[in-house]
């Protein structure tokens, strides 16, 4: 049975709450276990259970409208497409590659928040540009999120991220993000830097702002991050990947397009094991695919989060950037 009546205390819900981290703080706020708050709302879920059914138990336990929850919490949203005031642009929580992450604990005590409160959040959350934190890849609990005051262009890459976005269409750069920091990564892991004065300089300056360990997974993707951005933009332009496979030395005007754009100092390419090499191998791959199957090529590039029905922006129709090679 659906509880009729509401719990003595309430909690306000976080935008992009997870419906698990809204319930722990609701048990939280009235002493009780999360599994006595489960069963008090009367449903039996099971591993393929949909999280839906939870919304009319939790909105009469926790006093907020049912409408209010599906506002806040993004697993609610069952549509990838809708025009719903609200319900667009939001993350899609269904996906393999979908992240829930803490959210900005600053932002959470500017909300009078007192615990943590765990998000789903989109590809680009990496810093709080209000509060100049790191809230990126590596953050599993608020107190990894690094401080940012002697790292101002880690919060310029940010900009120039939202930038990418802006400009490429969101459905085209999430994945070449997630490629560009694992390029990056294996290449800082197999090659010396050039430069690795300049590494320990970004590491002293994550380190003495934040005054606490840093944690070890995010301690790299927080500080080559202007870096990391800068690739991202090289990899998801579709002029620049025509250019590539044109022949008569794309490959090296991309090659020398890595060193001009700062993301690595004179950068060769080389043949074996190198991550670079492997991504171009795999981008052939794949373009020889869909030149069969050219409907797959937007399958394979999937939303990140719900769209409006109508009036999308023409590039998500972006078709194969190479007709023939
Ligand atoms: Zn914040």
């Amino acid at each position: 049975m659906p509880p009729n009546r509401r719990l003595p205390c309430t909690v306000r819900p976080f935008h992009n709450e997870t419906v698990e981290s809204f319930i722990a703080r609701l048990a939280a706020a009235n002493h009780l276990r999360v599994d006595e708050l489960r069963s008090y709302l009367g449903v039996r879920t099971l591993k393929t259970t949909p999280v839906t059914v939870l919304l009319e138990p939790l909105s009469a336990v926790s006093g907020y409208p049912a409408s209010t929850l599906r506002l806040a919490m993004p697993e609610f949203i069952t549509a990838k497409y809708t025009d719903e005031p609200g319900l667009t642009e939001r993350p899609l929580t269904t996906r393999p590659q979908s992240l829930a992450r803490p959210a900005c604990r600053r932002c959470v005590r500017a909300a009078g928040i007192t615990t943590s409160v765990e998000c789903w959040v989109t590809h680009e959350h990496n810093v709080c540009l209000r509060h100049r934190l790191w809230i990126g890849t590596g953050c599993q609990n608020p107190q990894d999120q690094a401080d940012l005051r002697r790292l101002p262009q880690v919060c310029l890459a940010q900009r120039h991220h939202r930038n990418l976005l802006a400009r490429h269409g969101r459905r085209w750069i999430h994945g070449r993000f997630r490629e560009a920091q694992a390029i990056y990564l294996k290449w800082y892991e197999q090659h010396e830097f050039a430069s690795q004065r300049e590494v320990v300089r970004r590491m002293i300056a994550l380190a003495s702002a934040t005054r606490r360990p840093l944690a070890k997974d995010a301690v790299l993707p927080t500080i080559f991050h202007p870096e990391i951005v800068m690739l991202t933009g090289l990899l998801a332009s579709d002029r620049w990947e025509r250019r590539l496979f044109a022949g008569a030395g794309g490959l090296r005007l991309f090659i020398a397009e890595i060193t001009r754009r700062e993301v690595l100092a004179g950068y060769e390419l080389q043949e074996t094991d190198d991550p670079l090499y492997r991504w171009i191998t795999d981008r052939i791959a794949l373009h020889k695919f869909t030149r069969y199957y050219p409907r797959s090529f937007g399958a394979l590039h999937p939303e990140e989060t719900t769209r409006p029905t109508q009036n999308r922006p023409a590039r998500d129709f972006r078709l194969i950037p190479l007709p023939s090679y």
